[in-house]
């Protein structure tokens, strides 16, 4: 260990940086999180490519420019308090939790939850609180959040989510708008009107209906 970052981490924050990521903060983040422990073993030889991975249940873990993109969308700073929606390999929450004070996040797959926490505690990330539920619902007993993010794509940021969000708060989502998906930020004003704006087409996996609950 030389303590130097892999020249392959190296390639992909500079990929990240030419795709218009330009927050510094937000590549730090990116550059200081081993994506290598995030990913299924039989695929560590493509952790540092700009791409998303299958991870267990069936779900992935996200691209690395769509986390970046997500995170500098949210403006984050170190007091505030994120509720991310859709925990999966934990990769999302770990880059949050190098830029807020608290990351809650909420995962319906009781697997991918054990194991991102186990890789929290081996990570030494403190500050991320992991539950299996319905993200949906968000997470009451921790609201108000200065900050929430949706990991998975939605028709419509569910309104108990925007319910949740502090005034000045911002919430970034995956809409759906067939064929294609809009990364879309909700800012809460100080007398709690949302204003919606468009960021960019994504693609995401679909978060399924609230029905088919935790599993
Ligand atoms: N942020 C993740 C990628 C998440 S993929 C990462 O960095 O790896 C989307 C995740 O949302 C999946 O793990 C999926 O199981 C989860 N999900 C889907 N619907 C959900 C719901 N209603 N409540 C909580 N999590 C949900």
């Amino acid at each position: 260990m030389t303590g130097l970052p892999d020249t392959r981490m190296i390639q992909l924050v500079m990929a990240l940086r030419s795709a218009g990521i330009s927050d510094n903060a937000v590549l730090a983040a990116i550059e200081r999180t081993p994506r290598e422990h995030f990913v299924p073993a039989d695929l560590l030889d493509q952790a540092f490519e700009n791409t998303p991975l299958p991870i267990d249940c069936g779900q992935i873990i996200s691209q690395p420019l769509l986390a970046a993109a997500m995170t500098q969308a949210l403006e984050l700073h170190d007091r505030c308090k994120v509720l991310e929606i859709g925990t999966g390999s934990g990769y999302q929450a770990a880059v949050l939790a190098r830029l807020s004070r608290r990351v809650y996040t909420v995962e319906r797959h009781r697997t991918l939850v054990r194991k991102a926490q186990i890789l929290f505690e081996k990570l030494r990330l403190c500050n991320i609180v992991p539950r299996i539920g319905d993200g949906l619902a968000g997470w009451p007993e921790q609201a108000p959040f200065d900050r929430i993010v949706m990991t998975a794509a939605v028709g419509e940021c569910p309104v108990a989510l925007l319910d949740q969000l502090k005034p000045g708060g911002l919430c970034v989502a995956p809409v759906r708008k067939d064929p294609i998906q809009v990364l879309t930020c909700y800012a809460k004003s100080g007398n709690g009107a949302i204003v919606r704006r468009i960021l960019s087409d994504v693609h995401f996996a679909p978060l399924p209906p609230a029905e088919t609950g935790v599993l």
